[in-house]
């Protein structure tokens, strides 16, 4: 008798949990087309287990049918790795998008941005963790030695990022005790975001195989330092053209992409609920702390929700494919296609209202009395997971961009994941986000 290998087939859903089932190896072009059975009451799974209230029971069946462009299989005895999976898409039996599969959510956020202006998106996924096993205390912030205590597991995650088609940019030590962050090449559409789902499968693994644990939690103790997911996006026309620059305009943000930014910026109150969906996500995008407390733009501000980022004329890289944006409002706590297609609807939505780009600030606006911020056109970005909600419920152009049954569900799952925390202290609802991200 020989071990066989098993393909696993999932999805990354409303809690950002890869979930799946396996099949033997053999079966992968078969699986292709008959898919693996999918209950829908499983995307009220939460984070921690239980199962939200759902309006589907014990009922239907949905099928999850892999893309085999996201098949990862890495094998090494030596490097103690063994990692075989495949993304997908959670179609209704009749081969049309289910509502809830966030893949194909994100899908349709892209063909709008398509329809309505004829782009592309590029974007990267930048990721900051904590090891939270072996812990080195601090003064290691972006120290050589803080990288070289965990240089055995960044080269095996680069080896396997490279191994699994993610682009390694660069590896560092980040500022908070125990923090690295990585980034990876950009990529097009659902791509990127399918990278950010292996990336984190890739470090959960590598980390285990190093006899290392870590957590992505957005916030590991009240008043700590955050885990971050910034996503960095431009936008390419259909000749595959830069088309977010403009070096004649203001910011150089071309006409389409500073409308596709005013779009983030007038909605993002409404859609924090699905790019920074924890309860700990609220504790993280407060003032001060290089995360998003504002809905404002900064240009290279590490404070603003929307980020204009730097272009170097050293580069060898030319100006318009350098120029890029970073939206830094979200963290791994969100699904990497519901934290993508809400920018993406956000930005369209922006695109078609025609609005106005936006000035960027150069203050802090913490020190802005909220009458002040009110008269500017900024808002203090709702500070709990239930006032994002509510901004998420009310709003109903954001509902517009999802089937009429996606928003109420979304908030049920969420709801759900509150009730589990009930009656535990700030540090205990901190350590349980830690444990499962
Ligand atoms: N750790 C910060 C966050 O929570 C980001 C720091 C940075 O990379 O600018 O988003
Ligand atoms: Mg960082």
């Amino acid at each position: 008798m020989t071990p066989e290998a098993v393909v696993y087939a999932c999805t990354c859903d409303f809690a950002g949990k890869v979930r799946g089932k396996g099949f033997p190896a053999t079966d992968f072009e078969k699986r292709l087309k008959r898919g693996i059975g999918w209950a829908p009451t499983n995307t009220q799974l939460t984070c921690f287990d239980l199962i939200a209230e759902s309006p589907f029971g014990a009922l239907g069946d949905r099928v999850l049918i892999p893309d085999p462009t996201t098949r990862v299989s890495l094998r090494s005895e030596e490097q103690d790795i063994a990692e075989d999976f495949v993304l997908g898409d959670i179609l209704n039996l009749d081969g049309s998008p289910w509502s809830m599969c966030t893949r194909s959510i994100l899908k349709s956020a892209l063909e709008r941005l398509h329809q309505v202006a004829g782009l592309r998106l590029l974007s990267a996924f930048e990721h900051e963790f904590q090891f939270t096993s072996n812990p080195m205390g601090i003064g290691q912030a972006y120290t050589l030695q803080g990288l070289s205590s965990r240089r055995l597991f960044a080269e095996r995650l680069i080896g396997a990022m490279r191994a699994a088609g993610l682009g390694p940019d660069t590896i560092m030590k980040e500022y908070a005790p125990e923090q690295l962050e990585v980034t990876m090449d950009p990529a097009e559409g659902v791509t990127s975001a399918d990278h950010a789902v292996i990336l984190r499968q890739l470090v959960h693994s590598i980390a285990r195989a190093c006899g290392e644990t870590v957590t992505f939690t957005p916030l590991r103790e009240p008043g700590g330092v955050g885990n971050g997911v910034h996503i960095h996006f431009s936008l390419l026309d259909d000749r595959g053209a830069p088309a977010a620059f403009d070096p004649h305009s203001r910011y150089r943000l071309s006409k389409m992409a500073g409308q596709f930014v005013a779009g983030i910026l007038k909605y993002l109150d409404s859609i924090l609920a699905l790019t920074a969906p924890s309860v700990v996500s609220y504790g993280r995008l407060t003032p001060h702390r290089w995360s998003a407390a504002f809905n404002n733009l900064g240009l290279q501000d590490r404070e603003a929700a929307v980020r204009i980022c730097p272009v170097s004329t050293m580069s060898d890289i030319e100006p318009a494919r350098q120029y890029n944006i970073e939206f830094r409002a979200g963290d791994a706590s969100a699904s990497p296609y519901l934290h993508l297609a809400a920018i993406v609807h956000a930005g369209v939505q922006g695109i078609e209202e025609g609005l106005a780009a936006p000035e960027a600030t150069e203050e802090d606006l913490a020190l802005l009395s909220s009458d002040e911020l009110h008269r500017r056109g900024y808002i203090r970005l709702p500070t709990s997971l239930p006032d994002a909600l509510a901004r998420f419920a009310e709003n109903a152009t954001v509902h517009s961009w999802f089937a009429a049954d996606f928003p109420k569900v979304y908030r049920k799952h969420k709801e759900g994941e509150m009730r589990f925390l009930e009656g535990m202290d700030e540090d205990e609802v901190h350590r349980a986000y830690q444990s499962v991200y």
